[in-house]
């Protein structure tokens, strides 16, 4: 589901959120807990009253730490449905009246810029029709009262959450790959491993067709390609095109020139010659690369040449295993065994770009995340570090609002201790992610938020998470 569709639901405990969740996600309601941390599927759920689906997140429902304070506990909440969601309703008791912890989170919640939806809950009879009145002293409009338990003005609420949410339509996928946002490859690898024969080779495979500016290609920077309908420009090609003799200089020269490439890049070939391995110059471009965190796809190049050693699957196998672990650093890229000089495996080789594209677009729902999250520290902890362990409350994938025609994908998770994810560890749930879903050829990015966390105040974000960490005991 699009994260332009998350609603969160805060709220001080015994409002009733539990409720209201249950209600909105029509879950038959048996026992109603505002105990945190009762079952992690009290989460997460979508809700189809409306229109459209959208995704609603119960903050209350999160386990939390068992030695975090009241105010802990609130304010993890508070950030967490910051994080989450698109929308907030701040869900109020309209028979026990506005409490100091009330006014308190509403404090917080004024300094957040982000629609937020006043629930007066627990109106049950018409008798308590004026309740909602004192609420609105609290500044928050559009107020709706309804009463959870007793499905009353439910109808409404949904109503008032729509028109707020963009449409799922609104969310459609940008325009990646067309002619306005071409995906800009930047061709990169040490000297005489065939990127020009490979640009080339590309620019002349008979499905394709160059752009038409008619006799600048032989010398265009670069050069604007299209191929199957989708549009790529080949970046930085007129260095490659130069053959020059190879000596160190030129190494260096190439290493400085595929630097810039790189950054100004969507996404980058790293092409590499089969017959050599993997040398320590194309390592050294693979990690210019990771540390640039650029999409990649590697390609083998000169594959003609050792075809008699991969004639069968094994040994194929074998081959591409020895040079992923050679480039074990940028383990998210593909590796791909392509012919210049035959043009063997182009298509391919383009369709893997396409995937790469395709999948980085690709969300994992807040429900679904959290429920892998769970699997995964129960089938395998996570091992001390010292003499604390890392314990993961909640993870979600915000919205990806970077212009990027290859998104990274980024998951933030709200943890005891941001000290605690060791690498390790944080591979092992990278592997998990993208057995979800695969990200091909993209780093995956982690962002922490631990409560011992002091310090940088970015964004004002950092002021919840200050306030968060000043409470601890
Ligand atoms: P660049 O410096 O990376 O641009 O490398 P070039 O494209 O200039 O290629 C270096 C040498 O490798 C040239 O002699 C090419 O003809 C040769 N070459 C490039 N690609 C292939 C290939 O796929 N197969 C074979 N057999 N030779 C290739």
């Amino acid at each position: 589901m699009p994260g332009r569709r998350t609603i969160a639901i805060v709220g001080r405990p015994n409002v009733g959120k539990s409720a209201l969740f249950n209600r909105l996600a029509q879950k038959k309601i048996s026992i109603v807990h505002d105990m945190p941390g009762v079952t992690r599927d009290r989460i997460s759920s979508v809700c189809r009253l409306g229109q459209h689906p959208f995704e609603i997140i119960d903050t209350g429902g999160i386990g939390g730490d068992v030695d975090a304070s009241f105010t802990d506990q609130v304010h993890a909440e508070v950030e967490i449905a910051l994080t989450a969601s698109d929308l907030l309703l701040f869900v109020v008791d309209g028979q026990d009246g506005i409490t100091p912890v009330d006014l308190e989170l509403a404090k917080r919640l004024r300094k957040i810029d982000k629609p937020l939806i006043l629930v007066v809950n627990k109106i049950d009879h018409d008798k308590h029709g004026n309740a909602p009145v004192e609420f609105s002293r609290l500044g928050f409009t559009p107020l709706v009262a309804v009463s959870a338990e007793h499905n009353r003005g439910i109808g409404d609420l949904v109503h008032e959450i729509e028109k707020r949410l963009p449409l799922p339509d609104a969310d459609a996928e940008k325009p990646a790959g067309s002619a306005l946002n071409p995906v800009k490859i930047a061709i990169v690898g040490r000297p005489n491993v065939g990127k020009s024969s490979l640009t080339n080779a590309i620019l002349k495979d008979d499905r394709t067709l160059v752009s038409p500016i008619s006799g600048t290609t032989r010398d265009a920077i670069d050069v604007p390609y299209e191929r199957h309908g989708n549009h790529y420009v080949l970046i930085d090609t007129a260095g490659i095109r130069a053959r020059g003799k190879v000596d160190n200089s030129v190494e260096v020269f190439s290493i400085m020139r595929s630097e810039g490439s790189i950054k100004r890049s969507d996404l980058c070939l790293l092409v590499i010659d089969a017959t050599a391995g993997v040398t320590s110059q194309d390592k050294k471009i693979a990690g210019l690369i990771q540390a640039a965190k650029r999409p990649c796809v590697v390609a083998l190049n000169k594959w003609d040449l050792i075809k008699d050693q991969t004639e069968d699957k094994e040994a194929l196998k074998k081959v591409l295993e020895q040079m992923k672990s050679e480039l074990f650093f940028i383990d998210y890229a593909p590796v791909m065994l392509v012919s210049a000089k035959t043009g063997a495996e182009l298509t391919r080789l383009f369709r893997t770009i396409e995937r790469v594209r395709i999948e980085s677009t690709a969300r994992i729902s807040t429900g679904v995340l959290n429920r892998l999250f769970q699997d995964i520290v129960t089938q395998h902890p996570p091992p001390l570090a010292g003499s604390r362990r890392l314990k993961i409350l909640f993870a979600t994938q915000p919205e990806n609002t970077s212009r990027e025609i290859i998104p990274l994908p980024e998951f933030v998770l709200f943890v005891n201790d941001d000290k605690c994810l060791d690498a390790t560890y944080k591979r092992f749930i990278e592997a998990r992610l993208r057995e979800k879903s695969p990200y091909t050829g993209v780093p995956i990015q982690f962002r922490l938020r631990g409560r011992e966390k002091r310090g940088e105040n970015k964004s004002g974000k950092g002021i919840l998470r200050k306030s968060w960490a000043h409470h601890k005991k």
